[in-house]
């Protein structure tokens, strides 16, 4: 288990006032009920957050419960599936699909209790659960992904749902759809305490290198990461190619699956692929709960990429900027608003860009710096979880009184 602090503790590193304004809104939701619902407990940004959110919420008397829906390989493929159309990309759905979802969506709904006063129902595997609403329940559909090209029938199918919401929470102000309900912006975040994100002494970097056999003779570009098409890892080997022919560099590419993801497997084997023959890209395929190891990579780093072609948020982009890192990102969504171009980071939209930059941060040390800096600034201010915890006590008082 990961290491929980009170919220107290956090009155060191986050601005002053975050943590007061919590008490101060906590006490206006004094024993109401929260539900959170959503597909996996390990692997994802969104079992990150709702693993150190759930206890804040417990630790500030809003009694708080995490469900999951428990799906079918069948279930995962469609909800996978429905997750790359609504990010953009084409897919074939069949019918036997929609109805595997609506099927799963209602046999898990029967063992959920939904008497919560508050139910947050996150991304849109278990958003079929809207039928089990109480009326007076207040209920909002927070989606996690880049939804501002979706595909169209499957955001019908889906919208079906999400119209009956009381209101639904995006990531960036461009993924607000046509509806008929409330729509709120909510950037994500990271626990700045947590394991991932703690400080860690230079023996407790170098033990966690020393263990996967990393040595530090090189600048390391790292890049974490599901194996996830739309994470890019096959353009990171092409750009940091590039860049190995003018810098040594070694490339460290570490990852894992999450248990709703069914292609993560098929990635890692293409990766694997092109990157054989290469002893500088160490490919790193980590259990779910590798927390300190991915802290002491991230803190071992040089560069940090997140090259990815489509984002709902970068929570690994936070993570790196938080350790001062610079980071280069993928011009698309969330990442658009994390990296403030050339001062919290760079936005690239090609190989050959994030070779440049790559290139350019480990040839100009201060400017590196500098862009470290300000990133850990910027995070601290807009990306850390104190921040996300007012948002969803603010919009909990917000429902109180409408
Ligand atoms: N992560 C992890 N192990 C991995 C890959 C990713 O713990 O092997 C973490 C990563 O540190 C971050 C989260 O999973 O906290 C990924 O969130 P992000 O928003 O970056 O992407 P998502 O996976 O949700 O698309």
């Amino acid at each position: 288990m990961d290491n929980m602090v009170s919220l107290q503790s956090y009155r060191e590193v986050t601005p002053p006032g975050s943590v007061d304004l919590i008490y101060h809104l906590a006490e206006r939701l004094k024993n109401r009920t929260l539900l959170h619902v959503n597909s996996t407990r390990l692997g994802g940004g969104v079992a990150e957050m709702l693993l150190r959110l759930v206890p804040f919420f417990n630790e500030l008397e809003i009694p708080t419960r995490w469900e999951i829906i428990e799906g079918t390989p069948l279930f995962y493929q469609t909800t996978k599936s429905f997750h790359n159309a609504l990010q953009g990309q084409a897919q074939l759905i069949t019918s036997q699909m929609y109805e595997e979802y609506i099927k799963v969506n209602k046999k898990n709904a029967r063992k959920i209790s939904f008497d919560a006063d508050f139910t947050v129902i996150h991304d849109p595997q278990p958003a079929g659960f809207i039928y089990k609403k109480p009326r007076k329940a207040k209920w909002l559909w927070r989606c996690h992904i880049d939804i501002s090209r979706p595909q169209r029938k499957v955001w019908n199918f889906l919208k079906e749902y999400v119209s009956r919401y009381d209101g639904a929470i995006f990531s960036l102000p461009n993924f607000a759809q046509k509806l008929s309900i409330p729509q709120f912006l909510m950037y994500p975040s990271i626990d700045p305490l947590s394991d991932k994100n703690r400080e860690l002494t230079e023996e407790e970097i170098n033990g966690v290198l020393t263990q996967y056999a990393i040595p530090r003779d090189k600048p390391i570009i790292l890049q974490v990461s599901r194996f996830d098409r739309f994470k890019d890892p096959l353009g990171v080997i092409e750009a940091y190619r590039i860049v190995k022919k003018y810098n040594a560099c070694r490339l460290i590419l570490a990852g894992g699956s999450a248990t709703d993801d069914p292609e993560g497997l098929q990635v890692l084997h293409d990766v694997q692929e092109a990157a054989r023959q290469d002893e500088d890209i160490i490919i790193l395929d980590l259990p779910p709960d590798a927390n300190s190891v991915i802290n002491a990579l991230q803190r071992a780093a040089t560069v940090i990429l997140q090259k990815s072609t489509k984002e709902g948020f970068g929570l690994t982009v936070a993570e790196a900027m938080w350790k001062g890192k610079p980071v280069i990102g993928g011009a698309v969504g969330g990442i658009t608003v994390q990296i403030v171009y050339g001062r919290t980071g760079f936005t690239v939209n090609s190989v050959e860009g994030c070779a440049y930059r790559i290139r350019y941060l480990l040839n100009n040390q201060e400017a590196a710096a500098r862009i470290g800096e300000n990133a850990k600034e910027y995070t601290r201010r807009n990306f850390l979880i104190t921040r996300h915890l007012s948002d969803y006590l603010a919009l909990m008082v917000f429902f109180l009184q409408g």
